[in-house]
């Protein structure tokens, strides 16, 4: 059944670890009816956690995208990790959402991880509405959050709820239900029924006052964007519910306001009016620009494509997951249509692509779909050498998405197999797990027998061990983790290597010339040439040599680790008469390679993180003597509510552990965000 443009949203739920990201979906899914019972975190019952009965029941799919149905709209949820190891995959569903609910805690307000969120979100220009949760806790503070926003994130955050009962200016009387400043009602939760009854009634006289200046203060926030409504509200006519819905969704759009709303997730308060603003104030898939891709021509025009079913199908790969019937391709639908049984090009590695099955996941079943449109998300089954980032099109009608980039690895570990059967195996699963994973990496050292596996943290690889270990009962022996370290030169340098021999009577000669500079990109080294020769031959032998020094460049330089922060440059020589041969060639380029970067001199490279410790003012001390023996930058600290927030840079190398040590410094009061900030000179 193809779903209507306009009342589709793919949305997404970001939040601070702890904010209580899962336990509002499980309210949302159980009111939209998708889920038939409400879960709690608490109790490890909730249909989107990760956990091993969910892998019983099936359902690990969710962990990607469902849908449910609310009121007028189809709302796909597209999952968003909450840890930071797993930053690469909010990237990677920022991507293709088209609007996010951004879940703030009440008490905690904008932590370290909310603002690594938010900015990404600002990346990919998505527009967000805000909920703060846990409004029944003591300590909370609606206005103090709401100042936070503007103040820390940068946003222009207009209160459309306020809560009734909880924080200042109130006395604390206990947390009881919202004002909606729209409607200008008051809405309760039945608890009874979990909250699944809204109870609308009038505004309470003492909050009447109150209430009739933050809607005032509402409005004059939204002259800007709507002449109409500054013109009534200055003539005091009133402003009808569908014009004030109108200009905060068009605002909302343009992500020039973000709307605020409120409510206990745990108490079952202000869930339905949060999916009523995914419905009011987030954009549908024809709300948002076209996008934007290229041509198979290299350097020919942009191409783009409107998000109609009209227009030849283009589509992304966002998530890959494995399923009993086959890889489960998730795929966001951009133009056109996609129908099941159809063949589709994956322009970038330029081969036809099956799509046998499509298929809408919703939280506790799946339907089998004939075709889907523009702007949808589908699962398809078919692909084969399709993976996250991927573009699929038309092949009549090409066009390559930007891809979604992804983040160096920071952390590596070695595994062994005990048997050679279990090297097989092993190599398999690793490569299953590197498909659904494009921020993990696995490569075997045949000298050693020794695979390497890398990821983004401690978290990120301890999760992989364990799949490894229990879930596909690997016999493998498993080392401790280490991070990846990179080296780079110290200097500019030019020199030429040689391969002059004798072999078998043949005279094998070459010559390369390269030139090394340190560059502070943070990136690998970049490899190029401005040569460039019309003789077949000559264009050939370039080409080899820059795939060769490439290869070189990401294979480790004089210790062995990749190049980093640094260009490599394959400059002209004059050919000899005869024309070298491909050995010659590279055996001269390593010659060259090694010389450089011995002139140049190099150095080791470390992972250095960003680092938030969130401590009540008595462990302050304590951990930020601790955060000392670990070499740590401390680049500020500031009062945050209760509690003291530290900022650092440290060198992951000494991070280990450290969940364990923080909390015992500071008897489990204290939490930490930690985040990969740039590669940065080693002491080892
Ligand atoms: P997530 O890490 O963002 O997914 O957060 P969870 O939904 O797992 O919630 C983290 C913790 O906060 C759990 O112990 C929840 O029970 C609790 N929690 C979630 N929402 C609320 C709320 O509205 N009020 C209170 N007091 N606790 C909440
Ligand atoms: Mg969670």
């Amino acid at each position: 059944m193809a779903r209507n443009l306009h009342n589709l949203r793919n949305i997404g739920i970001i939040a601070h670890i702890d904010a209580g990201k899962t336990t509002v979906t499980e309210r949302m899914l159980f009111y939209t009816k998708a889920t038939h019972r409400m879960g709690e975190v608490d109790k490890g019952t909730t249909t989107t956690d990760f956990d091993q009965e969910e892998q019983e029941r099936g359902i690990t799919i969710y962990s990607a995208c469902v849908t449910f149905n609310w009121k007028d709209v189809v709302v796909n949820l597209i999952d968003t990790p909450g840890h930071v190891d797993f930053t690469a995959e909010v990237e990677r569903s920022l991507r293709v959402l088209d609007g996010g609910v951004v879940v703030f805690s009440a008490r905690e307000g904008v932590e370290a991880q909310s603002e690594t969120v938010w900015r990404q979100a600002d990346k990919y220009l998505v527009p967000r509405v805000a909920f703060i949760n846990k409004l029944d806790r003591e300590g909370a503070d609606f206005y103090g959050v709401v100042d936070e926003i503007r103040k820390r994130l940068g946003a222009n955050p207009i209160p459309i709820q306020l809560p009734v009962g909880a924080g200042p200016p109130h006395i604390e009387s206990g947390f009881r239900g919202v004002i909606d400043l729209v409607g200008m009602k008051y809405l309760t939760f039945t608890s009874e029924s979990q909250g699944a009854d809204v109870v609308e009634s009038e505004i309470p006289a003492e909050l009447i006052d109150e209430a009739h200046m933050w809607r005032r203060e509402m409005l004059e926030k939204l002259f800007d964007y709507s002449n109409e409504l500054a013109e009534l509200v200055l003539e005091e006519s009133p402003v009808s519910t569908e014009l004030l819905r109108k200009v905060l969704r068009d605002a909302t759009v343009q992500r020039l306001i973000v709307p605020v709303l409120c409510g206990s997730a745990r108490d079952y308060i202000g869930i339905q009016p949060l999916l009523d603003a995914v419905q009011y104030y987030l954009p549908s898939p024809a709300d948002v620009p076209p996008v934007e891709g290229q041509g198979l021509k290299k350097g020919g025009p942009k191409l783009i494509r409107k998000p109609s079913p009209d227009e030849p199908f283009c589509g992304l790969v966002f998530k890959i997951v494995a399923d009993k019937h086959g890889d489960l391709h998730y795929v966001r639908i951009y133009s056109g249509e996609l129908k099941a049984n159809s063949r589709v090009l994956n322009p970038g590695k330029d081969k036809k692509e099956n799509a046998a099955q499509l298929w809408h996941i919703q939280a506790d079943r799946r339907e089998q779909v004939p075709s889907a449109e523009a702007g949808d998300i589908v699962g398809l089954i078919g692909p084969r050498s399709s993976v996250t980032g991927d573009t699929l099109c038309d092949s009549h009608d090409p066009i390559l998405l930007e891809s979604i980039d992804f983040p160096e690895t920071v952390i590596s570990m070695s595994i062994e197999p005990d048997s050679s059967l279990e090297r097989k195996k092993l190599g398999e699963t690793l490569e299953m797990l590197k498909r659904q994973d494009p921020t993990f990496r696995a490569q075997e050292n045949e000298e050693t027998g020794q695979t390497i596996i890398s990821g983004m943290g401690e978290l990120h690889l301890e999760v992989i061990k364990n799949k490894l270990l229990r879930d596909f009962n690997l016999k493998v022996r498993v080392h401790k983790p280490r991070v990846s370290y990179k080296e780079t030169v110290l200097s500019a340098a030019e020199v030429v290597g040689k391969c002059v021999r004798q072999v078998g009577g043949a005279n094998l000669f070459a010559e390369v010339k390269l030139r090394i500079t340190p560059r502070q990109d943070d990136k690998a080294c970049q490899v190029f040439t401005a040569w460039y020769s019309e003789e077949p031959p000559i264009r050939n032998a370039i080409e080899l040599l820059v795939t060769a020094l490439k290869e070189g460049a990401a294979g480790g330089g004089l210790q062995g680790f990749p190049l980093w922060n640094s260009s490599l440059e394959l400059l002209e020589v004059p050919f000899p008469e005869i024309m070298p041969s491909e050995v010659a060639l590279r055996i001269a380029a390593a010659d060259a390679f090694t010389k450089v970067l011995q002139e140049a001199g190099v150095a080791m490279l470390e992972p250095v993180m960003k680092l938030e410790v969130t401590t009540p003012e008595e462990h302050l001390g304590d951990v930020v003597g601790d955060l000392q023996q670990r070499r740590a930058v401390i680049t500020g600290t500031q009062i945050r509510g209760h509690s003291t927030v530290v900022g650092a840079e440290v060198p992951l190398g000494k991070m280990f552990g450290y969940s364990m040590a923080v909390r015992s410094l500071s008897q489990g009061r204290a939490g930490f965000s930690m985040e990969f900030l740039r590669y940065g000179p080693s002491s080892n």
